[in-house]
């Protein structure tokens, strides 16, 4: 089964430009997926329609079955989204940033405090629930974000350069808790412009320029070919 099958996916944004030029992606439940490229190459906006941020110009996006456009809610609720920014309130503390995220699915009080605990143990957060976000490190406020996307049990993670400006220590950190969460069933994609976070994390990988996929092949496939 596949987790995300993309057919054909343009995007032309509003001043003209093409960032996509017909996209054609698959990738299979349980996998840990690397979509690589370098800036500009259309990562995020591939990401930003998968998540309906973005609307598409053009073509099919298929989310476990569901249908983007037909099943939309279906969809959604099988993905989570970790985004490059900081994007959450950094005056609450974790505990409500997770708490307020179950609350947008529509979780019942009581599943979404269990949630909410078991996410930022994950994240080896819990420590810190009641902190003011602000004064966490970088490192813990990336965590908070994984545990945020986290809460409804999606079984598609999305990470949007997730170690970008981290140091080396936070990275492989990092790495050492997306591959629990993949080992745990969890199918991840992530989106990076470094060969070596694809390569050491996984297994297939495709390679997108100028809105373009020109690779999308296993790792060890294309490293042999490099
Ligand atoms: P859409 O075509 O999806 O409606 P728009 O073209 O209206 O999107 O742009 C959405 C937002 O992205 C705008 O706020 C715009 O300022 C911003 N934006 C414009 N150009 C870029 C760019 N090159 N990279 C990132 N964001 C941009
Ligand atoms: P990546 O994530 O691989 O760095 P993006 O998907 O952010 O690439 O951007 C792909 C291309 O689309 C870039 O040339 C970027 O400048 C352009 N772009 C992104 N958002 C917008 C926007 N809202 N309006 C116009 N151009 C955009």
């Amino acid at each position: 089964m596949n987790a995300l099958s993309i057919r054909n996916l343009t995007k032309i944004y509003n001043n003209g430009f093409q960032a996509l030029q017909g996209i054609d992606l698959d990738v299979q439940a349980g996998d840990f997926f690397a979509l690589l490229g370098p800036n500009g190459a259309g990562k995020s906006t591939t990401i930003g329609i998968v998540s309906s941020l973005v609307t598409a110009s053009g073509g099919d996006v298929t989310i476990f079955d569901y249908d983007l456009k037909k099943q939309r809610n279906q969809a959604k609720n099988c993905i989570g989204i970790v985004p490059q920014e900081v994007n959450f309130n950094q005056f609450e503390t974790p505990r409500q940033i997770v708490l307020n995220q179950a609350g947008y699915y529509g979780m019942p009080r009581q599943e979404a405090i269990r949630r909410t605990e078991i996410c930022l143990k994950q994240m080896d957060l819990w420590d810190k629930r009641n902190d003011v976000s602000r004064r966490l490190s970088g490192g813990m406020k990336r965590r908070l974000m994984i545990a945020r996307a986290m809460v409804h049990a999606p079984k598609l993670l999305i990470l949007d350069e997730p170690t970008a400006g981290v140091d080396i220590e936070i990275r492989r950190s990092m790495w050492e808790m997306m591959q629990e969460v993949n080992r745990q069933g969890t199918t991840i994609i992530l989106t990076t412009h470094y060969l070596e976070e694809a390569e050491s994390l996984c297994r297939n990988i495709a390679i997108i320029n100028h809105g373009r996929i020109v690779e999308h092949s296993d790792m060890a496939g294309l490293l042999e070919r490099l």
